[in-house]
């Protein structure tokens, strides 16, 4: 049992000094990641800070959109009549996320942190430059173990098929953040040299030579609350989830979708995919291929051509090269109701 101190924090101020005085100190949120992590050695914290007991659970309407704080839980933020109101497809990419017991405790900050669910990730005996960088930083919280990706060439059925590198071939985790980035997103931070704002799709990156490092938070940030922008998406939102079993499983693809038709024409589009990079992964070239053309099935199969440009696998993950474009086209004539 490696011993850890715990202290619990009612204020963000008291969080980020908290945070910002010792290496080794992490957040502890709803736990559903962190405390997996700690038992199995892949994270050692020397100590905890408790944020369940920070005033970040609210969601509100803003006069630009809607305000979800970072300690909402995923399913009070699934549920919300403002979610389901304004952005249904949150509340879709929640819902087919983990379990509802999961749900309960797993919360917004927390989610948007989760490590990747590489198995050699997982396992200390073997190698992983995600966990034991090679160039091996100050943060204490990494164990020892051995260096290299024991992924590529190994069982990488779950792997990214875009933005990998040599070092890592891992994918971001999250149903909730797909949805977050196709909807412009903004995460607002608070830390030791004050607060700011990143854009969702700056939040997390690519693996690079730098794969320890899963999102561009700086050492003390402490995130307080997420920010989407209005939209007319509402009508016409679908999330897509393809996964090994019917829940409780991780996204071998999904796909977000949200449009603004007119007629039956898209007026505007978002479109993101899970399960497929280091981070959720926009489709920026799809979505501005479709942007004006009419609702069609040759219109979406090209979309989805577009968008598997560069696309890559690395043996056991080949199959997502196929599954990812039909999951496109699929999610499209669902979110249009072209089925
Ligand atoms: C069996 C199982 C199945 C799952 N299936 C899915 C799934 O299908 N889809 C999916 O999306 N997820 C899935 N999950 C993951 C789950 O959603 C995450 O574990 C959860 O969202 C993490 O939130 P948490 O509040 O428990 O975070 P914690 O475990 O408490 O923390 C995770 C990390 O976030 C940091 N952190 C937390 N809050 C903040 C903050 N406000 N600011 C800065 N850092 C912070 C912590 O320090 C820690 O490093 C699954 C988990 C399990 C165990
Ligand atoms: S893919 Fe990334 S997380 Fe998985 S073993 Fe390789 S370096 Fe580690």
């Amino acid at each position: 049992m490696n011993q850890f101190q715990y202290t619990r924090v009612t204020t963000p101020k008291a969080a980020v000094t908290a945070l910002s005085q010792e290496s080794g100190t992490y957040f502890l949120a709803g736990g559903t990641n962190l405390i997996d992590l700690m038992k199995r050695e892949v994270v050692v914290p020397e100590r905890l800070i408790d944020i369940n007991k920070l005033p970040l659970s609210t969601i509100e309407k803003t006069s630009t959109g809607l305000r979800i704080g970072a300690m909402a839980k995923n399913s009070a933020v699934a549920e919300h009549d403002l979610v389901k109101k304004h952005a249904p497809l949150l509340s879709m990419a929640l819902n087919a996320g983990a379990s509802a017991q999961l749900r309960n405790m797993a919360t917004v900050g927390g989610n948007m942190m989760q490590r990747t669910r590489c198995a050699y990730f997982y396992d200390t005996s073997m190698p992983c430059n995600k966990r034991s960088p090679v160039q091996a930083g100050p943060d204490k919280g990494q164990p020892n173990g051995p260096t290299g990706c024991g992924a590529i060439g190994g069982i990488n059925r779950m792997h990214a098929i875009f933005g990998a590198s040599n070092k890592c071939i891992a994918v971001h985790p999250s149903d909730m953040c797909i949805a977050l980035v196709a909807l412009d997103a903004t995460v607002n931070v608070s830390g030791p040299k004050g607060d700011r704002k990143i854009p969702f799709n700056d939040f997390h990156r690519l693996p690079g030579d730098t794969p320890q490092k899963d999102n561009t938070l700086l050492p003390g940030e402490l995130i307080m609350s997420v920010d989407i922008p209005t939209n007319k998406f509402a009508d016409n939102s679908h999330y897509l989830k393809v996964r090994d079993r019917a829940s409780y499983a991780f996204a071998l693809i999904s796909v977000g979708v949200a449009v603004d038709m007119k007629g039956s024409n898209i007026h505007d589009i978002r479109l993101a995919m899970g399960g497929v990079a280091h981070k959720p992964w926009r489709l920026t070239e799809a979505e501005q291929f479709l942007r004006g053309k009419a609702a069609t099935e040759a219109n979406f199969k090209q979309a989805a051509s577009i968008a598997m440009n560069g696309a890559k696998g690395y043996g056991e993950n080949d199959f997502k090269l196929t599954l990812a474009p039909n999951s496109i086209i699929d999610a499209l004539k669902t979110a249009t109701k072209t089925a």
